[in-house]
């Protein structure tokens, strides 16, 4: 929680910037929405990790059911599912993005 207090620092900081420069604006501002959306969906993550550590499911993976390693909670406390089915559901996600774009820039 901590973490994301200073990333939200940050991201006022760069709101300040962009005001000033008014060349950059639109770039900063997609940036600001970017940032503003991911550290969002962090926060909902961690949310979730508490509820899961509330409830006594913390550290099992929401697809296959099976524990989590402690070295990818360790490096990601929020983590949801365990690394192959993280994989496999961000190939999913990648691939159902991709396929309209790829469609419509032939
Ligand atoms: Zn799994």
């Amino acid at each position: 929680m901590q973490s994301l207090g200073a990333q939200y620092d940050n991201i006022s900081k760069l709101g300040r910037v962009a005001e000033e420069d008014q060349a950059l604006n639109t770039h900063e501002e997609f940036l600001n929405v970017r940032l503003n959306r991911l550290d969002w969906q962090r926060l909902k993550q961690v949310e979730a990790a508490l509820d899961r550590l509330k409830a006594g499911d913390y550290g099992m993976c929401e697809h296959c059911e099976e524990p989590i390693p402690v070295k990818r909670l360790q490096a990601i406390p929020w983590a949801k599912y365990c690394v192959p089915c993280q994989e496999r559901i961000q190939e999913q996600e990648q691939h159902e993005e991709s396929e309209p774009a790829t469609t419509g820039s032939w």
